[in-house]
């Protein structure tokens, strides 16, 4: 287990290769919860074409499912954010501390890795209003996903019941979206992260 303060990799596979990789502080790491805090403008490690350029959303999901890709520079761009997990559920419950919501990613279960922990998007998101009105994100991309066979029948059924799951705790309200985490803020004195040396060790 982390301790409160370690600096980590997330590491999130796509298609068996790390993709995304940023560097998280620990917040919590236990039984119950795996906390973990990023601020914008941390500097990541992302997909980009060979030439270097971040492969963004200009492509449709099939091209950039089928361009040839190569790790390069990135920079967490959105607002600052408590990333909470609950283990062994295929979902993390992103916070936004600017008070704009909350962003539900559907993810495997995040694995842990001798230099952090790893993760496979779904590709599939919903995203919480503060007043818990929701709304499912990237549906044409899950679509996309499917017919580019990065999802079979089964996996996507299973993605969209991790959804249907979050649609559950968003509606009652219960964690996180319960006070828990309401006050939270990260502590003044942590730097801004590199990625912790073995980051880029599958
Ligand atoms: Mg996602």
């Amino acid at each position: 287990m982390w301790s409160s303060g370690d600096v980590v990799a997330l590491r999130h596979l796509n298609a068996g290769r790390p993709s995304h990789i940023w560097p998280m502080l620990v917040v919590e790491d236990s039984a119950e919860v795996i906390a973990l805090y990023i601020g914008t403008g941390t500097p990541t490690k992302r997909r980009a074409t060979l030439d270097g350029i971040p492969l963004d959303r200009a492509l449709s999901y099939e091209e950039r499912y089928r361009v040839p890709w190569r790790l390069g520079d990135g920079a967490w761009f959105g607002s600052s954010c408590l990333q909470l997990h609950k283990p062994g559920e295929p979902r993390a419950w992103w916070r936004w501390l600017d008070g704009s919501g909350w962003y539900v990613n559907l993810q495997a279960p995040l694995r842990r890795t001798a230099s952090g922990f790893e993760t496979e998007d779904w590709v599939l998101d919903l995203v919480v209003a503060e007043d818990g009105t929701w709304a499912w994100k990237d549906e044409d991309e899950f679509a996309a996903a499917q017919r580019v066979g990065r999802f079979d029948a089964d996996a996507a059924a299973a993605v969209r019941a991790a959804g249907e799951e979050a649609v559950v705790t968003i509606e009652k309200r219960s964690w996180p979206l319960d006070d828990s985490w309401d006050t939270w803020c990260p502590d003044p004195s942590w730097p801004v992260p590199d990625l912790p040396e073995g980051w880029d060790v599958v």
